[in-house]
């Protein structure tokens, strides 16, 4: 089929939307390394898991070789709702690069809450709703997670608490504001309601908070609270399961028309939509079956796949979570205030963290002025205002066309365009201001952080 034959927009019909996740853990032959107990470092069992997790969520986590799991028809049908989400032919912005690579785009801003975030969240408020429990806790940083969140919990009529950090919870009211419409609550973190909390308080006061904090306080509200469960929108196994839907969407709209991608690229926070993205396509590439390069993009400023050391460490600040082996900056981590808020997590997924360690996926860092720069040459031509993280994404496509503009390869891109920006003008002020920064921490202050990272033997 032509080039030219291929729309602006390949949309998916209902009936050919993704009745199943994909779990690409099944074709890997170096599994993740398991969750292990903080306490005495053995391997993380269900019944270990059952006080903090829902029960169902934690077979997903579990199982490294089921291939397929069916998706409830009550989520489908929420999915319909916003989904499928459009590939997008980028026609635009390859005429303004004048590349001759062929460049797509996946937009999940299409929803509410602006981001991917939403395909996990309505998936773990089902699973705690159906498992009969009143409410869930979780964190939030940059508050697309905990939107996503509050709106799959009033969908199901389950309460839902949000320890947001306090700078973001200052700072982007009118994200608490969406939160509230849902009718979550939403407490600044760290915050005097838990005693992780309490101490943290002590220890800094004034602080402005940080994900792994909020996410400690998360976790012992939901734990000392009957009928809660926690959840978490990145870095897990199971998130990447949901995630996997806006993957199997992709590759079932290029499929149609015959297109095989040779680059996949997405912005890397914990993993999760990187994760969902790649995953049919990584499945392919596991099993021999087809050939693709595949780049996770990080700020300079967090880079944990670039720079990280590849080791157990903790999830959270208070050390209440189990361990996970990933590539990690270290727990007590505190990147400089940069402004993709959802990319700053100090830690990646363990099964993203395997696979780039076996060499199947690659890395790169970008600054947060380059990162602006490619954002705003997006909106001007595709009309899209994109999340300062998903512009993360579009730099590397960007650049990667202009090496084929060089070289003259009609190579086919494809990239995840996770979100909008709407709620992080702030940023876009500080960039068209002159007065954004690019910080990138030193060897020092990295070395510093492993030098925490918990003993193992
Ligand atoms: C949370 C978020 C990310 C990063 O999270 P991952 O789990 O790495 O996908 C990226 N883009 C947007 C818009 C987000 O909200």
């Amino acid at each position: 089929m032509s080039a030219e034959k291929i729309p602006y927009k390949i949309y998916l019909e209902e009936s050919e939307m993704p009745k199943a996740w994909y779990n690409l853990r099944a074709d890997m032959k170096n599994k993740p390394a398991p969750l292990l107990n903080p306490a005495t470092h053995e391997p993380m069992n269900a019944e270990e898991l059952a006080g903090v997790f829902c029960d169902e969520l934690i077979k997903q986590e579990l199982d490294d070789t089921t291939p397929y799991f069916d998706i409830p028809e009550e989520i489908r049908n929420f999915y319909k709702m916003y989904r499928p989400s459009p590939l997008v032919r980028a026609y635009c912005l390859e005429e303004k690069l004048q590349t001759p690579a062929k460049i797509y785009y996946k937009f999940e801003g299409n929803n509410t809450s602006g981001s991917h975030k939403l395909n996990s969240a309505i998936a773990q408020a089902y699973y705690a709703k159906m498992q009969g429990l009143k409410g869930v806790t979780t964190e939030t940083g940059a508050g697309q997670w905990g939107t996503a969140l509050s709106m799959a919990c009033s969908y199901f009529g389950l309460d839902c608490k949000v320890y947001m950090v306090k700078v973001s919870y200052e700072q982007k009211p009118f994200r608490r504001e969406v939160m509230r419409t849902y009718g979550a609550s939403v407490t600044p973190s760290p915050s005097t309601d838990t005693r992780v909390g309490r101490k943290i308080l002590e220890e800094h006061p004034g602080t402005t908070g940080s994900l792994g904090c909020a996410i400690s306080e998360a976790v012992e509200k939901a734990t000392s609270t009957e009928g809660y469960r926690y959840v978490l929108g990145s870095v897990l196994n199971q998130v990447l399961l949901h995630q996997s839907v806006i993957g199997l969407e992709t590759k079932a709209a290029l499929d149609k028309y015959g297109v095989k991608p040779d680059i996949i690229i997405g912005c890397a926070g914990g993993g999760s939509n990187l994760g969902g993205l790649i995953a049919p396509f990584m499945g392919e590439k596991l099993r021999g079956e087809a050939d693709y390069r595949i780049i996770a993009v990080e700020p300079a400023s967090c880079p944990s796949f670039t720079r990280g050391k590849y080791a157990y460490d903790f999830c959270d600040t208070g050390m209440v979570c189990p361990l996970a082996k990933m590539y990690t900056l270290g727990s007590g981590f505190i990147p400089a205030p940069n402004h993709a808020g959802g990319l700053r997590y100090h830690g990646m997924s363990s099964t993203l963290s395997q696979l780039y360690a076996d060499g199947l996926m690659e890395a790169t860092g970008v600054p947060q002025t380059a990162v602006f720069e490619a954002a705003e040459q997006f909106a001007r031509v595709e009309g899209i205002l994109p999340a300062p993280e998903s512009a993360h994404a579009i730099r590397v496509a960007i650049d990667e066309a202009m090496r084929c503009k060089e070289t003259g390869e009609e190579k086919t891109i494809v990239f995840g365009l996770t979100g909008t920006g709407y709620f992080d003008m702030v940023a876009y002020e500080k960039f068209h201001d002159g007065k954004m920064e690019d910080y990138i921490p030193t060897d020092e202050e990295l070395q510093a952080s492993f030098d925490k990272l918990p003993k193992m033997d």
